[in-house]
């Protein structure tokens, strides 16, 4: 087998795979698309099921402390001033008066082009991985532009929101390049609002929610009257967050509507907090690595203690080596007792628990980890994503693209292909695989083309198994078939049982 290799543009190969196969397509793609919304397709409906499946398992079903729970999208209105999410979810707003951009102001860079020590203008450039560079490319085309002599000072980046308010009008807009048309950032709910019932006046607003979390809070005290947990417990839940985005990017990265999988672990006010986040942090790694991403690809964001919310007291991000740069993909946070305590002030209800241990009453502290289905989704087609070579039907060698997801999440298990459509044998027992394999496991029959191109389809569908019936499969004793491995291409003859205890082994 040659060494993967990564194509000069990843994330465009990523995309355009991903629409070819039926992975993600732009949500109402018909009308134009629509801004910050994607659709999955047959191959990725299943790999997205597949993630949340993994995560259900691994962090519901198959531990002792946590339990599940499906919360409404549109809750209570109050639930969203408790949480401060209707004060203080906000992202500071830039606009651009001609060109009707609209930017994040933390996400838009500006410095001042200083020439032997005089400011003489500003430049602007939008977050990258270079953002550094660009100012500083931006700054020296300034000089040459307006023929100004001297020596050009290195720049010193700043995000907008630092602009002080007699900069504004000389930083010029992205889209524009010119200055004078940039606004003082402001801040912008995010939440989605909708109106409940008939009328659409104030009384009927209420928010599509912009984090499951708050179902888990506000469904604390129904958790433990109704089953038997006891501290330290988790309750889990998957399902769609919307959140109104300004500058949505990078492809499923940042969408407006998605998916979160997050799980509240409530624990004793007098437990070690900090060693239950590291053991979530510890967690969470493991299971990314679980279902294929390498660790090479994942590193560690401790926020700063000053940019922390108040309430919390310690959050780490694991993020992920993408295309675009290195990115959140899951934030573990140690988010105090605030929620059930703001949940008991606005509610009236006391959000406590009985500790059996000293007959007192308690509110929880919770550790969060709180995941993207998405970021998940990208960051696993991101890993997979190879390039190699293979030999076609002559021997001779061609270029290969093939998805190595982990057999626990790749949307099709096993591929079954009779050698030749046109006999009744081969597709007869091929047929009779078929049945019996898709009971338990999603697979596939082929019967269309050469072998050599449906072993390539179900590479680049990420199939980590080929399974042929040949004539040697009829004709031989044992009723064995040629298993191909999608990584190695090697092949080698496999009874029905060896393939089920395969499968049994490898799809957890
Ligand atoms: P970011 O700083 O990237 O906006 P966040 O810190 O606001 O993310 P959280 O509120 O902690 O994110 O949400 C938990 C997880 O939900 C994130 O780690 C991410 O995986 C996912 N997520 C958040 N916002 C989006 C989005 N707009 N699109 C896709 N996934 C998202």
């Amino acid at each position: 087998m040659s060494s993967p290799a990564e194509p000069a543009n990843l994330m465009e190969a990523i995309v355009s795979l991903a629409k070819r196969r039926g992975f993600i397509y732009l949500s109402s793609e018909i009308y134009g698309g629509f801004n910050g919304f994607f659709d999955y397709g047959p191959l990725g409906a299943e790999l997205k099921k597949n993630i949340r499946d993994c995560w259900w398992n691994d962090m519901v079903r198959r531990r002792d402390d946590i339990v599940g729970l499906e919360s409404s999208i549109i809750m209570h209105p109050k639930v969203w001033e408790a949480s401060g999410h209707v004060a203080g979810f906000t992202d500071p707003l830039v606009d651009c008066k001609v060109s009707k951009q609209r930017y994040r102001a933390d996400q838009l860079f500006f410095a001042a082009v200083v020439v032997d020590g005089k400011t003489v203008g500003y430049v602007s450039a939008l977050e990258s991985e270079n953002t550094a560079a660009e100012l500083q490319a931006a700054a020296e085309a300034f000089k040459r532009k307006k023929a100004i002599q001297g020596a050009l000072a290195p720049v010193a980046p700043k995000e907008f929101t630092e602009a002080r308010p007699e900069e504004i009008e000389f930083i010029p807009s992205p889209a524009t390049g010119e200055p004078g048309s940039l606004t003082p950032p402001r801040s912008f709910n995010m939440m989605f609002q909708t109106n409940v019932g008939a009328l659409t006046d104030a009384s009927s607003v209420a928010y599509l929610r912009p984090e499951t979390a708050q179902g888990m809070f506000a469904d604390f005290r129904n958790v433990i009257d109704t089953t038997r947990v006891k501290l330290p417990f988790g309750i889990a839940q998957i399902g769609k967050s919307f959140r109104n985005e300004i500058t949505p990017r990078n492809f499923i990265f940042r969408s407006r509507e998605f998916e979160q999988m997050e799980m509240e672990y409530f624990i004793h006010p007098d437990a070690d907090w900090l060693k239950c986040h590291e053991e979530w942090l510890a967690w969470c790694q493991d299971w990314l690595k679980s279902i294929g991403l390498p660790a090479s690809h994942l590193s560690l964001y401790e926020h700063p203690k000053e940019k922390l919310s108040f309430y919390s007291r310690r959050t780490v991000d694991i993020m992920f080596k993408y295309p675009f740069g290195v990115q959140e993909l899951w934030g573990i946070a140690a988010r105090s007792d605030y929620d059930l305590q703001q949940h008991q002030k606005f509610s009236g209800v006391p959000q406590v628990y009985f500790d059996e241990a000293t007959k007192t009453k308690v509110v929880p502290h919770v550790i969060e980890p709180a995941l993207g289905v998405d970021r998940t989704l990208l960051a696993v087609l991101c890993a997979a994503y190879a390039e190699d070579e293979a030999p076609d039907e002559k021997g001779k060698m061609e270029k290969r693209t093939v998805l190595r997801f982990s057999p626990r999440i790749a949307p099709v298990k096993v591929a079954i292909l009779p050698l030749l459509k046109n006999k009744e044998v081969l597709t007869h027992r091929a047929r009779a695989l078929h049945a019996k394999l898709k009971r338990r496991y999603a697979v596939q029959y082929d019967d269309g083309g050469a072998i050599g191109k449906r072993y390539r389809r179900q590479d680049e569908a990420g199939t980590p198994w080929c399974v042929t019936i040949d004539f040697d499969t009829i004709e031989k004793p044992g009723d064995t078939f040629t298993l191909r491995d999608r990584d190695t291409m090697q092949q080698k003859r496999i009874t029905e049982a060896e393939l089920f205890a395969l499968l049994e082994e490898q799809v957890y």
